[in-house]
């Protein structure tokens, strides 16, 4: 029978001095059918999209992009920044390391400073199917992002006319993007 809360144990109270069992079943609203617990779980399957990973410790991000699936593409990160810092290291071992360009900046941010990388809070903050518009969004989040870890402006050469426009765009703090935001970016995409 539908859940309902104190009534559905009143009620199987009864039932059972009669010698009639009873199971529930979760009352299905339109809300809990609409709505899903969160976001987070149909990001992983989300492709083409720019995304932002926070640091535990400071306030630095990275920012990339990817045309493939967001879920997989973070893990192969995590695998790379768990592998230099899987604490087995000695000191002078990491030091070493640490002199080493790696892979990802993240590793890099990792390594470096010895910081722990925020995994839960890594987010899709835009979605582009176009790879060259992609780049160029990816290159304007990392300029926008007032603290970013990437080593480079990304894979786009952004010209330095953009400026007055992200001046102007409220800057993201730790990859936080109002609503309002890519409301305007999907508007001025159409406006081309
Ligand atoms: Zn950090």
């Amino acid at each position: 029978m539908p859940y309902v809360k104190k009534l559905n144990e009143a009620f199987a109270r009864i039932l059972k001095s009669h010698g009639i069992a009873t199971a529930n079943r979760l009352h299905r609203t339109l809300r809990n059918f609409v709505v899903h617990p969160k976001d987070k779980v149909r990001d992983e399957e989300k492709t083409e999209l720019i995304y932002c990973v926070p640091c535990k410790n400071c306030s630095r991000s990275y920012v990339g992009e990817t045309g493939r699936k967001f879920g997989p593409r973070i893990k192969e990160h995590k695998k790379e920044v768990d592998s230099f810092t899987a604490g087995t290291q000695t000191r002078a071992s990491r030091a070493r390391e640490s002199s080493v360009t790696h892979k990802s900046a993240i590793t890099d941010h990792a390594m470096k400073e010895n910081h722990v990388i925020n995994w839960d809070k890594a987010k899709v903050v835009d979605r582009e199917a176009q790879r060259q518009t992609r780049w160029i969004k990816e290159a304007l989040w990392i300029r926008k992002t007032p603290m970013c870890m990437n080593r480079d402006a990304g894979s786009h050469q952004l010209s330095h006319t953009w400026d007055q426009v992200i001046s102007r765009s409220r800057a993201p703090s730790s990859c936080k993007q109002s609503r309002r935001d890519q409301d305007v970016r999907r508007t001025s995409k159409r406006c081309h």
